[in-house]
Order: structure tokens, then C-alpha cells, then sequence
């Protein structure tokens, strides 16, 4: 049976389409009653994000995803459970929103010369003070008409080897995971079947996100196929991880997945949530 646990979801403090009162009151109405919400690189939202949460009689998990590069790869790592008022998070964060500024004019630069002018600017119009991501960017383009929707926007201008694209350097995984672990939280690997790592590398990467105290990796994702759910379940099991599941879910027509649509963690997989106060209701 699936349980109504959504860990993973955007607002508009990063690329999210929905400000976190109108997020956690959707998740509520499809039936969500427990919400982690897991901005990129941001943490401000949550305040709003209980206060919403109280009124809709949910339970509101902190949480947030951290971009990572590993061997030049960008990962992702949710962490859950997080003190929002811990220094040296709210430090590192400021760092990533600085750096994701001077990435965003590198990205303009380069979609200047691909003969797309304006796109900071543009970019910056739709993300206002939230963080700057590819998604405010791709938006952007969609509106521009340079692209018919976000999907090809993507793979035209926003990937490697693209002119949109700008390879960053994201904060290391140890240094993820310590910010993670030293603020009281859990870490999460999100959506590993997403990352085209291959079998070697994707056992390297789950030995040595043990190793530096990762928790769980999601198994029930919006960005998986629903073959990966097995497929991530076995390998939860064979290092000694939990699972998670979250909808990724960035707003109506911004998603792969809609909220309270998860399917059931397959079974042997340990969630997450196992002895938490919040689910002790639900499982
Ligand atoms: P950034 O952290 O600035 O690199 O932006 C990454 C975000 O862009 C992801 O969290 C997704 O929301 C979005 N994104 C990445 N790849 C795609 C894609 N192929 N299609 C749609 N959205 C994407
Ligand atoms: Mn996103
Ligand atoms: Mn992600
Ligand atoms: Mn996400």
C-alpha cells in the first residue's frame, strides 16, 4: 500500500512554479500528509511552508537538495530533517547563491552568443529573489519562443556541450553530507537513476556515500521509470540504505510527476521515515 509521504517537491524560493503556502495547500489537497519541502540550495521557504502546513493539518518535514560534483558529475542530495538555523548551512548557502549568480551570467553569455540576447535579464524577471537556476532560464526561452517547451529548451541550449550550459563547480559530497549530518539532518541521494553513471560507478558512488554517513537514496521517484524502483530498491538493500520517495513535483506543467500519485517503496526496502513521529500514523 502506498503511503501518503511526499520527500521531495519545489516552491517558488527555487525553481518551483507555486509559493509554499499555495505548495503545501496542493499537496494537502491530493491527499499528502506528510511534505518535506527540498528547495535547491535554499532553506528559506520552510518558515512559510509550517506555518501553511499547520493550517492544512499536514505534517512539514525541513528539507532541501544540494547540488554536489562528484568525479565532474552534478548530483543531487536531499537533506532531510535539517536545522534551518544552523550557521554553517545558511554560510554554505550563501556561498551557492553567489556562485549560482555568477553561473547565471556565464549561461546569459553564452546564450548571447548563441544569438539569444536578454536572457539574464529575462531570466531574472521570472526569478525574482529566489535562487537562479537552468529552470528560469529555460522558462525564459519558452516565453521567447526559442523552444516550444522546457523539455527541448533543455536539450537544445541547457546541457553539456550546449551553448546555455556552464560547467559548475558544485560543493563537494563530503562537504554535502557534513553540512547535512552537522545540522542534525539525514541525507538522501535524489534520483540516482538519473545520473548515467553505469554499474561501476554507481556502486562507488552508493560505497562512498555510506561511508560519508549518507542514510537513504530515493527509490520512488518523479524522475524514475518505474523499472529503476526495483532496480534502486535491490541496491538500497545491498548497501545497507534506506529508501525515500518524493514526486520532485515544480508545479503544473513544470513536473513529471504529480503530487500524492506515489506509487508503494517496494517491499524490503526500510523507508526513511521508519521512526519518525510524523509517519507514525500512516505506516
Ligand atoms: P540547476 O540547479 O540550476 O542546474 O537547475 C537544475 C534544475 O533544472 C533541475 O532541478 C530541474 O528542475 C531542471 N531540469 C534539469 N534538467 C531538466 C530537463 N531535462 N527537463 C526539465 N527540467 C530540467
Ligand atoms: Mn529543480
Ligand atoms: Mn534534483
Ligand atoms: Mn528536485
Amino acid at each position: 500500500m502506498s503511503v501518503p509521504i511526499d520527500l521531495h517537491c519545489h516552491s517558488t524560493m527555487s525553481d518551483g512554479l507555486l509559493s509554499p503556502e499555495d505548495l503545501v495547500a496542493h499537496a494537502a489537497s491530493k491527499g499528502v500528509r506528510v511534505l518535506a519541502l527540498t528547495d535547491h540550495d535554499e532553506v528559506s521557504g520552510l518558515a512559510r511552508a509550517h506555518a501553511a502546513a499547520e493550517q492544512h493539518g499536514i505534517a512539514l518535514i525541513n528539507g532541501v537538495e544540494i547540488s554536489v560534483t562528484w568525479k565532474k558529475r552534478t548530483l543531487h542530495v536531499v537533506g532531510l530533517r535539517v536545522d534551518v538555523e544552523n550557521s554553517a548551512l545558511l554560510m554554505a548557502f550563501q556561498q551557492v547563491r553567489e556562485a549560482r549568480e555568477v553561473r547565471a551570467r556565464e549561461i546569459a553569455d553564452g546564450l548571447a552568443k548563441a544569438g539569444i540576447a536578454g536572457a539574464y535579464e529575462g531570466a531574472k524577471e521570472i526569478a525574482g529573489n529566489s535562487v537562479m537556476t537552468r529552470s528560469h532560464f529555460a522558462q525564459f526561452m519558452v516565453k521567447h519562443g526559442h523552444a516550444k517547451n522546457i523539455k527541448t529548451v533543455f536539450k537544445k541550449y541547457m546541457v553539456k556541450g550546449k551553448p546555455g550550459y556552464v560547467n559548475h563547480e558544485w560543493m563537494s559530497l563530503e562537504q554535502a553530507l557534513q553540512l547535512i549530518r552537522d545540522s542534525g539532518g539525514v541525507a538522501v541521494l535524489a534520483h540516482p537513476g538519473r545520473y548515467d553513471l553505469g554499474f561501476v560507478n554507481m556502486h562507488l558512488l552508493l560505497h562512498e556515500f555510506r561511508n560519508l554517513g549518507g542514510a537513504a537514496i530515493e527509490v520512488v521517484t518523479g524522475s524514475h521509470q518505474p523499472p529503476q524502483y526495483e532496480q534502486f530498491a535491490k541496491l538500497a538493500h545491498r548497501f545497507d540504505l534506506k529508501a525515500s520517495q518524493g514526486s520532485d513535483y515544480h508545479g503544473p506543467g513544470l513536473s513529471f510527476m504529480e503530487m500524492g500519485r506515489l506509487p508503494a517503496l517496494p517491499s524490503g526496502c526500510v523507508p526513511v521515515w521508519q521512526d519518525w513521529p510524523e509517519a507514525s500514523q500512516l505506516q
